[in-house]
């Protein structure tokens, strides 16, 4: 066994792909069905068998083992995705170099980015570090916030990383680690952080992938300024915080959305651990997927300022483009997230959040303050800015229900209400495809993919089958019966392996149908859908010969009808006594 094969044998899909979607177990199947974190829906299509260690998304029609779900979805090489399974899971990954240059550069910035993070907090606790520390305790940062979250200081004269690096990592993977810049006006290379405080950005493993940082001397412009896009940092693609907070998500079936890492240090610290941040960016739909995964329901608390509600109204729609239910808080007094909880408490501030009222009512209130309510008009301009938000509900009652609300709330006429939105729901559900097989035919596959008894009893004789090759899902069959003939013990994979996607297609719908069969009920439907295509065969061997004593009779041999006549009526007395001999459970 190669060392991916002992791998995978080791560790468990479902626990691995749990770890970034929320999978419901389908009864007493071994089925696990979740949202597809590939694509936007509502209805989960995305399913994971237990037994094949294999996922497929019937929306969007991803699917593979363990690893191709870690490289699909932390976008990383084979190699890397069979290194982070292997390390999560304890497996002591053998020695070797990594082959592809684009995962050799990864590896190299991770290592940096690793040491970097020692670096700063390093100096954050060292002399160097004082004014910092002092600013962290002005906003009230306990020193156990500071070691949680990876606080830490970059050098302020601004060569600290670069004599690190210099010795250990070549000049280009200097060049590509957004940690240190090339100098323009002489050779070599310069920190590109200095002075700041530095909060570490991770992925969803829990990895250091880039570096957020706030200016602390006066007059150290911007404010705030990110790690740029690396190899490793696509800041579009990551939530800051949501590797501590998914857990918590899912827990609590809903997440915070405030704007700032000091927000959701302060949020986290006083015990309200589902909480994340967008990086520095206008609030991206990857992002809002990553959160999807773990919970649909979300509570956006940005700062209350014109800027804060702002970018709320732009994320609000965002949310609700990939489908989030929103609920949107508020806090009186200017107060944003990190404030108010220390100003108010965790348990205010949780109450607050439970309270937090639906979108639609932050949305009225904003077009009311928007929009001159005593005329007419106005009030119609109010709900104009506020009809694409109701229009994305896609449920039609509740999209009426919010309409006629919001409708008398504004004072707007309920009828023009209806007429705005009777022209119809935007959303289009993909249903799962259903597959073309015949029932029979998918309940053999399915049983002889469950039942090593089933595969070793009933794959010889079905095997010589005429009836075989007028299958759907024949080229499953044959691969499935080369398999058989090799001896080797199966494997899902190898049968996946030897297929085209549309016979893959077959297989996954024949592996996920609803068909729940231990491995001795199995045994029984296998041996029954053979008995079954056994009768069918005979039946039409029984007809065939029908035709051929009718022709033999028009062209005038005699004894060549009568000889077939008695064949006939020997193989259909064999088919009517096996028939009731059986008595199966399939029709
Ligand atoms: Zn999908």
């Amino acid at each position: 066994m190669d060392f991916a094969e002992q791998v995978k044998s080791s560790v468990d899909i479902v626990k691995v792909i749990e770890q970034y979607v929320r999978l419901k177990k389908a009864g007493g199947s071994p089925r696990y069905t979740g949202l597809c974190p590939f694509h936007t829906e509502k209805t989960p299509s995305f399913s994971v068998h237990s037994t094949h260690q294999f996922y497929k998304c019937f929306g969007c029609g991803q699917s593979g083992d363990l690893f191709k779900f870690v490289m699909e979805i932390e976008r990383i090489s084979f190699f890397e995705a069979l290194k982070l399974v292997a390390e999560r899971n304890g497996i002591a990954m053998p020695k070797r170099e990594y082959a592809d240059p684009e995962a050799k550069l990864r590896a190299a910035l991770t290592e940096m980015h690793e040491i970097a993070a020692g670096v700063f907090q390093n100096n954050l606790n060292g002399p160097v570090g004082a004014q910092a520390r002092q600013y962290l305790a002005s906003r009230n940062v306990a020193t156990e916030q500071i070691a949680e979250f990876g606080l830490g200081l970059s050098d302020p004269s601004g060569n600290q990383l670069v004599r690190q690096f210099e010795s250990r990592f070549t000049p280009e993977q200097l060049e590509h680690s957004g940690l240190v810049a090339k100098r323009q006006e002489s050779a070599g290379f310069y920190d590109y952080f200095r002075g700041r405080l530095m909060f570490p950005i991770h992925n969803e493993s829990g990895k250091v992938i880039g570096f957020g940082g706030r200016a602390l001397r006066p007059g150290d412009e911007p404010k705030y300024m990110n790690s740029r896009e690396t190899a490793l940092y696509r800041k579009s693609y990551v939530l800051y915080n949501l590797h501590r907070a998914k857990d918590a998500v899912r827990k609590s079936d809903f997440s915070v959305l405030v704007e700032g890492y000091m927000d959701v240090i302060g949020v986290y610290s006083a015990g309200v651990h589902n909480v994340v941040a967008s990086c520095g960016t206008a609030l991206t739909n990857t992002q809002v997927r990553l959160l999807k995964r773990h919970s649909d329901r979300i509570v956006v608390n940005f700062d209350p300022d014109t800027a804060g509600a702002n970018a709320a109204e732009k994320s609000i729609q965002m949310l609700l483009d990939e489908g989030l239910r929103v609920r949107v808080l508020e806090l009186g007094g200017d107060l944003d997230p990190d404030e108010y909880v220390k100003a108010s408490g965790a348990d205010a501030y949780r109450q607050r959040l439970e309270k937090a009222p639906v979108y639609f009512h932050w949305l009225a209130d904003r077009a009311r303050q928007k929009f001159d309510m005593r005329t007419v008009e106005g009030r119609m301009d109010a709900f104009k800015f506020l009809a694409p938000a109701i229009q994305r509900i896609s449920d039609r009652l509740e999209r009426f229900a919010v309409a006629n609300d919001v409708a008398d709330y504004l004072g707007v006429d309920e009828k023009l209400v209806r007429d705005h939105f009777s022209k119809g729901a935007v959303e289009h559900p993909a249903a799962p495809r259903r597959s073309q097989m015949p029932a029979t035919e998918r309940l053999l596959l399915h049983s002889l993919l469950a039942s090593e008894a089933a595969r070793a009893q009933v794959i010889p004789e079905l095997a010589g089958m005429s009836a075989v090759q007028r299958f759907v899902s024949r080229n499953v069959f044959q691969a499935l019966f080369a398999l058989q003939s090799d001896g080797a013990p199966f494997r899902f994979s190898d049968l996946e392996g030897r297929l085209s996607e549309a016979d893959r297609d077959l297989l996954s719908a024949a592996v996920f149908a609803d068909d729940r069969l231990d491995e001795k009920m199995a045994l029984r439907v296998a041996m029954d859908c053979l008995e079954k295509f056994k009768t069918l065969e005979s039946e039409s061997e029984v007809a065939s010969l029908r035709a051929q004593a009718k022709a033999a009779e028009k062209a005038g041999d005699i004894q060549e009808a009568m000889r077939l006549n008695a064949l006939m009526t020997q193989r259909d007395e064999l088919r009517r006594r096996s028939r009731s001999a059986l008595g199966g459970v399939v029709h």
